[in-house]
């Protein structure tokens, strides 16, 4: 949407109160984030000024469109997930008929087919994440995203190309390859290993970037001739999101994810053994419905053993119209919060132990900001906003990668020198 009104000659701006058009993009996933959104708009819609157009995006939209109707007067537009790319004619219309809301909410899948030219990469200073595919075909009982979105449409894989060398013109150092499930690039469109493929292709047709990531990787589809793929590309970094939510085999069969953990233990040795100092990051849901401390343990030992470089731990929330919604929620939110917090005090030992073993080697360190004499930046085990940083005493080029000594550690971050 963005990239589609800067063309249009639209102008982002710094406060609500002086733009014409306010677009809140919305999260529908879990309630939270729903209250959070409909705060949002209502704020807007209070402090609306004549002749300001509200219109509300986003995965809300598409599942709730009468609750926003009815909860923000004032709003002006809504448009679903699946016809984003027609954010301008809706303006267009508003303006016309200012005092007449306009809903645009179709059902029908748009992705891959209809994206009006619109380079799918959110770029934030070096660094873009590039969708490569939307919607799930998965059915994770906790998850309302399929709900939301659909079944997963993946991208034609010459249009990610294209896109890819784009990003390359615009000097952009590290392309993070998204989507719901990453892992399942491609199967809609019959092609077996779609993710190893396409990266492939990406790397040799766009070598000049030097850092592709991949995120939101699903358990058991890491398959041999992507970790092949992975370790033969420097480019391609050593580094994988696999959402795990779980290591105990009954609470993952209610989870419906993939259950057997001894697959999981298995993979993880692949990576590492083809690809040294190799990064995990993962991500657990505490508290689902059936997890006793028995349950919980087993994650824990898991945790133990594996010893991940990252850990994003939630505690589980019940989610109208997902299937694990009629197993109630039977574990306290004081319960919740305590195993929270047991996990994390587990991890943050395992993370401050990992990041020490760093000390005294060099690692590659993308800069993204300077101030008061520290650079700061990311390393290959880092992606953006999610894990760690590394700080440097010395003034780098923003955008540009060093090779940064570590010097000291901490639970999440790293502390270094520039290596000469
Ligand atoms: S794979 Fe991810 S997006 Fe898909 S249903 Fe499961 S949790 Fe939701």
């Amino acid at each position: 949407m963005a990239s589609l009104l800067g063309t249009a000659g639209f102008k982002g701006i710094q406060k609500p109160e002086q733009a014409e058009i306010l677009i809140v993009n919305t999260c529908g996933f879990i309630k939270p984030a729903r209250d959070e959104s409909i705060e949002e708009l209502q704020k807007l819609a209070k402090k609306k000024k004549k002749g300001q157009i509200l219109i509300a995006a986003g995965c809300l939209t598409q599942r709730y469109r009468e609750l926003i109707a009815t909860q923000v007067p004032g709003i002006d537009g809504i448009i679903g997930t699946k016809r984003w790319m027609d954010i301008i004619d809706l303006i267009q219309e508003l303006r016309k008929e200012p005092n007449i809301p306009k809903y645009n909410i179709p059902e029908t899948a748009t992705i891959g087919s209809d994206e009006h030219g619109v380079l799918r990469a959110a770029i934030q200073g070096s660094n873009a994440y590039l969708k490569i595919a939307d919607g799930c075909r998965r059915s994770c009982s906790y998850c309302a995203i399929p709900v939301i979105k659909g079944t997963q449409v993946s991208r034609p894989e010459e249009t990610i190309l294209a896109e890819t060398q784009i990003l390359a013109q615009k000097g952009i150092k590290e392309v993070i390859l998204i989507a719901q499930d990453t892992t399942d690039y491609g199967s809609d469109l019959g092609k077996k290993d779609g993710l190893a493929n396409l990266l492939e292709r990406m790397v040799i047709q766009t070598p000049q970037i030097p850092w592709y990531r991949i995120l939101y990787a699903y358990p058991g589809v890491v398959t041999n001739r992507l970790i092949d793929v992975m370790a033969k590309y420097d480019q391609i970094l050593p580094y994988l999101d696999i959402p795990l939510q779980h290591a105990d085999p009954i609470i993952l069969k209610k989870m419906k994810r993939p259950s057997n953990i001894e697959n999981v233990v298995t993979m993880v040795e692949k990576l590492r053994t083809a690809m040294p100092d190799f990064a995990i990051r993962t991500t657990f849901i505490v508290g689902f419905p059936g997890e006793t401390e028995k349950e919980f343990n087993t994650l824990l030992n898991f945790i133990k053993e594996i010893k991940f470089d990252h850990i994003g731990a939630f505690t589980y929330f019940q989610e109208v119209g997902t299937s694990a919604f009629d197993l109630g929620d039977p574990v306290s939110e004081e319960e919740k919060t305590n195993r929270l917090e047991r996990l994390m005090t587990i991890q943050q030992e395992i993370s401050l132990k990992k990041n020490q073993t760093f000390i005294g080697k060099s690692i590659p360190v993308i800069i993204e900001g300077y101030n008061d004499g520290i650079s700061v930046g990311r390393s290959y085990r880092d992606a953006p906003e999610i894990d760690g940083m590394v700080f440097i005493e010395d003034k780098l080029e923003i955008g540009e990668i060093f090779p940064i000594k570590i010097t000291d550690a901490f639970v999440h971050d790293l502390v270094g020198i520039p290596s000469r």
